[in-house]
């Protein structure tokens, strides 16, 4: 490419960024680094009752922690500022009078009523409504008598023409123009729609490639004809087609979470979450899923996404996350689960830094392979903490309560009482168990399953030899003893009946 590419992201400031805006910016962000562009952040909140500063904040955050930076605009400043169009009212202004001084927009000071029944005869004729054009020609004698009697709203004259969109994605796409009524392009409170508004955004901020979702097809064919209307250059366009749920429509709150913030706070990483969405329509070609952010951006073109929807599956960005946690260093996996283990009362000074640092990251790290996301943490390695478990789930109960379970909690308390002068490492606790399973002998799995459920308290968790590794010796015993005591109550308890 010869120009300089500069693509925008465009989002509303409604709250968090959802999985389609995200994938949208996305989308815009590896188009511009693949080809050495430029990304500008407009916050459009023309729209908006109320912008406030918070829900503007809101969208920075989230898209500074999902990784996607941009080199000029709202909150970074550059030279074709301001970047929030409330901020620009003076700029729409300008330029609706330009299209007015030229005949192309004219004032317009028919009433929502009249507009209402117009529509009405509109659909009782079995046609399509659209503004009739009964101001588009209005004298300036009019102008002036109306504008004594209300304030007017400022409409497009759509020219009688075929509008062409070559498509980066969909490929060519005409529409007729006559389909198209005369539309507003300025309220009557001063504030542009927002077609007019794009457009004179995108045109002053030398806007190149504008990379968005099929459902602005078509504002499209509008905005070509305020493009040309103003003499600007026209961008190109590549629509994006929508993303559906599982039930194969549309995707919505109905799926379930759709708002960054909910994945945000349930522990998913920012680059899971932007390795699913760059595969929710784009594909490297090959069978290749876990990407990172930069090798995705080094073979983008929107010559491999796809004209048709993709599907977000949660289990499918449950995958992905999953993978990015088992690769998760373990300094910065502990340094990720911390804010979650505020209910298992660990001080900061412990977790921070020293001993008490290194051994909850063993902990968490202990439990790297079996977790989906961060929030799952504390419940998986609450056990660890204390000196006793402090309840038997019912499948650890049924091993306790069973009859391998006096013998093998005997043999794991003499072993391990035994051998106190050894050291207690996982190769010497590995040893001390084949010990145990030996003295038994009713095979593996009916020694381990009830010494497991008696450190634990659960019958799955990190392997046997690690829980106890982090436990110790002394609390491996304590917990065994507590488990025998409750294991002979009920064997008594049993006999004597
Ligand atoms: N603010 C619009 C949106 O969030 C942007 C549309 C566009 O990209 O032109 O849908």
């Amino acid at each position: 490419m010869t120009e300089e590419v500069r693509v925008r992201f465009a989002p509303a400031p409604t709250g968090h960024l959802h999985i389609g805006n995200i994938r949208t910016c996305l989308f815009n962000w590896l188009f511009a680094r693949r080809y050495n562009g430029k990304v500008i952040l407009r916050i459009e909140d023309t729209d908006v009752a109320r912008s406030l500063d918070e829900a503007c904040d809101t969208i920075v955050d989230d898209l500074r922690w999902i990784g996607l930076d941009w080199d000029e605009g709202y909150a970074v400043g550059g030279r074709y500022g301001p970047y929030r169009q409330s901020e620009r009212l003076d700029l729409y202004r300008k330029y609706a009078e330009e299209l007015i001084s030229r005949g192309n927009a004219y004032f317009c000071f028919c009433t929502p009523e009249e507009l209402e029944e117009e529509r009405k005869a509109f659909l009782a004729k079995g046609r399509m409504p659209r503004y009739s054009g009964k101001c588009r020609n209005l004298t300036g004698d009019d102008v002036a008598r109306l504008s004594l009697e209300r304030t007017p709203v400022v409409r497009f004259r759509v020219p009688q023409d075929t509008v062409v969109l070559d498509d980066m994605i969909k490929g060519e796409i005409s529409f007729d123009s006559s389909g198209i009524g005369d539309f507003v392009i300025m309220r009557s409170d001063g504030f542009p729609m927002y077609n007019f508004a794009v457009v004179v955004d995108d045109a002053e901020m030398k806007v190149t490639h504008i990379i968005r979702g099929d459902e602005h097809i078509s504002n499209t064919p509008r905005q070509i004809m305020l493009y040309e209307a103003l003499g600007f250059p026209v961008p190109k366009f590549g629509h994006v087609a929508m993303i559906l749920g599982t039930d194969k429509t549309k995707l919505s709150k109905r799926h379930g979470a759709t708002s960054l913030s909910y994945y945000r706070e349930a522990g998913y990483l920012p680059e899971a979450i932007v390795n699913c969405l760059a595969l929710l329509g784009w594909t490297p070609g090959d069978t290749r899923e876990i990407m990172s952010l930069q090798q995705v951006a080094a073979e983008f073109g929107l010559d491999r996404v796809s004209k048709s929807p993709s599907v977000f599956d949660p289990k499918k960005l449950d995958w992905f996350n999953s993978q990015y946690i088992r690769a998760c260093n373990p300094d910065r996996l502990l340094d990720m689960a911390l804010p979650y283990l505020g209910g298992l009362g660990i001080s900061e000074d412990v977790s921070a830094h020293g001993e008490g640092r290194e051994r909850l990251k063993k902990i968490v790290v202990s439990v790297q392979d079996s977790i989906t996301n961060l929030s799952e943490i504390p419940k998986e390695i609450r056990f660890f903490f204390g000196d006793i478990v402090e309840a038997y789930d019912e499948s650890a109960k049924k091993w306790i309560e069973g009859p391998t379970a006096q013998p093998a909690l005997d043999g794991f308390i003499e072993v391990f009482s035994n051998s106190c002068d050894t050291g207690f490492g996982v190769e010497e606790i590995q040893a001390g168990l084949k010990t145990v399973i030996g003295s038994v002998g009713v095979g593996a799995r009916k020694v381990l399953m009830p010494i497991r459920a008696a450190l634990t308290g659960r019958t799955k968790g990190p392997e046997l030899h690690v829980i106890m590794e982090i436990l110790g010796r002394e609390r491996s015993i304590k917990r065994a003893f507590a488990a025998l005591q409750e294991a002979r109550g009920n064997h008594d308890g049993a006999t004597s009946l």
